[in-house]
């Protein structure tokens, strides 16, 4: 029995050897003629790389008796063939790893898909600024070296009423910045009400800690009165903090201090008032039917002496954190040695600009600001985008699964209020069969993710729900032509 065992294996040995022989070597592939164009796309040094990572797969493959290929009719594997592979290898390592996808969850600001996609203004002043010389630090008046954020302090003071502004990497550098400058070994008195985390690890007891200030924390969870500020204030105070509470709200029985309040208090005592506002939008957005949420300008207007928002959310601009408020605290935030290491590039000035602009020009903001028309783009046009692709993703998914265009709601995102609040139209898929519905729905989700441009969907009450307020008319033939690609 032994014996024939052995005697088996060895010709199998012998069998696997013989087909090893009939690979071509790396030279015979690289001098083929099929290679020369992919030379001169690719460069020598890739193709040669991708080669002998094909011809490794294939060995292995050959070894485990997985591999699909079939020798040809010489019993030779052509370099031609091997040279399918290293085409595909390479066309897939040539894709960015940052790609477009279509964002269907129904989140417009949403952190993990990018947040505020940008105008066109925007996106060809990025474009000027990467191709050409700017005058980022560099005063054309004087011809001396100049301060980057001379660019756009104007334009920020003008939107907001702030006496002096600058701009860092995002809200989170604001804080950390605004707190180092201001408040290093000194105290800073939070209500316990506003000690939020938002998403990514922000949470403002820890910036706080390596801003190295201590937080004083007053009042409870629910309640927080102006005598609690007013008893934890003592020498080593240097700032009463409001954070807004963007992500969560706390009902009941609750009381927290307006900053109105706050602010006569904090004069009494010679201290200046910050706000971390989050979103701080620059304009009222209730005029489009959207909530409530405190404008930079009336948070200044209120008294309050520093302000930091965030460039890319509600603003709709580029990832930045914007710092407004008093003169001579900006001044003294601007001298801090963290300013240096947090500044801003030029791509982000050179977006952040006409974005500001664009509110210049109220009565078109609706329009042409992506974020606020994307916000508040009527339901009807989601419901026909919806009929429109419903019957095309049917026919690609077949009997397993059914579609519908159901009323759903979009949210804003990126720590505004996680209530539903914006109605839309989208795509609702539900598993036909009998049970296994959670598994088919997440293939499906899979296979969503699969498509050329990924298609970011969620699932919830046992069905795929695929949002579409934010494809707008521009993208809507670009999503339903890839729909019969789905490989499920
Ligand atoms: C979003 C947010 C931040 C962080 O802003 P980023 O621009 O994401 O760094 C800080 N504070 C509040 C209240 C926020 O909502």
């Amino acid at each position: 029995m032994s014996d024939t065992v052995g005697h088996e294996a060895e010709q199998d040995s012998a069998a696997l050897n013989a087909l090893l022989a009939k690979m071509p070597s790396v030279e015979r592939v690289i001098a083929s003629v099929t290679a020369q164009p992919l030379i001169a796309l690719f460069g020598r040094t890739q193709v040669l790389a991708a080669i002998r990572a094909t011809l490794d797969g294939w060995r292995r493959g050959t070894q485990a008796g997985t591999l699909s290929v079939a020798a040809d009719d010489t019993g030779q594997f052509a370099p031609e063939r091997v040279l399918d592979d290293v085409s595909r290898l390479l066309d897939a390592q040539a894709q960015s790893r940052l790609r477009p996808v279509f964002n269907l969850t129904g989140t417009v600001l949403h952190t993990n898909l990018g947040r505020a996609i940008l105008p066109d203004e925007a996106v060809r002043a990025v474009v000027q600024a990467l191709t050409q010389p700017v005058n980022l630090e560099f005063d054309l008046a004087t011809g001396k070296r100049g301060d980057r954020d001379d660019l756009i302090d104007g334009l920020i003071c003008e939107l907001t009423g702030a006496e002096a502004a600058t701009v860092v990497n995002n809200n989170a550098a604001a804080v950390l910045l605004s707190l180092s400058a201001l408040a290093t070994r000194k105290e800073v008195i939070v209500s316990r009400g506003e000690l939020v985390e938002i998403g990514g690890a922000f949470r403002i007891p820890d910036i706080m800690a390596r801003a190295g200030a201590r937080l004083r924390e007053v009042g409870t969870t629910n309640r927080t009165h102006l005598k609690d500020y007013e008893s934890a204030i003592n020498a080593r105070t240097a700032l009463l903090m409001k954070v807004h509470c963007s992500n969560y709200a706390i009902s009941g029985f609750t009381k927290s201090v307006e900053l109105a309040e706050l602010v006569p208090l904090a004069r009494t005592h010679g201290l200046p008032v910050a706000v971390d506002l989050g979103s701080g939008t620059l304009t009222d957005l209730t005029q489009w039917g959207l909530p409530a949420e405190p404008t930079v300008h009336a948070t200044i207007e209120a008294g309050a002496d520093l302000v930091t928002f965030s460039g890319d959310k509600l603003l709709g601009g580029p990832q930045a954190g914007l710092i407004v408020g008093r003169k001579e605290l900006i001044a003294r935030i601007k001298k801090h040695p963290l300013k240096r290491a947090l500044r801003v590039g030029k791509l982000t000035l050179a977006a952040l600009e006409p974005v500001l602009k664009l509110y210049q020009a109220p009565e078109f903001l609706g329009e042409r600001l992506t974020t606020l028309r994307l916000l508040a783009r009527p339901a009807t046009q989601m419901h026909e985008a919806a009929t429109r692709a419903s019957p095309v993703l049917q026919r690609a998914l077949g009997e397993a699964y059914t579609v519908g265009v159901e009323p759903m709601f979009s949210q804003i995102g990126s720590g505004a209020l996680p209530v539903d609040v914006l109605p839309s139209y989208g795509l609702v898929v539900r598993h036909a069969g009998k049970g296994g519905s959670g598994r088919a729905l997440m293939k499906l989700e899979r296979a969503l993710r699969a498509l050329p441009r990924p298609v970011i969907g969620r699932i919830a009450d046992d069905a795929l729900r695929l949002d579409l307020r934010c494809v707008e008319a521009t993208d809507e033939a670009a999503f339903i032509a890839q729909l019969p690609e789905l490989r499920l």
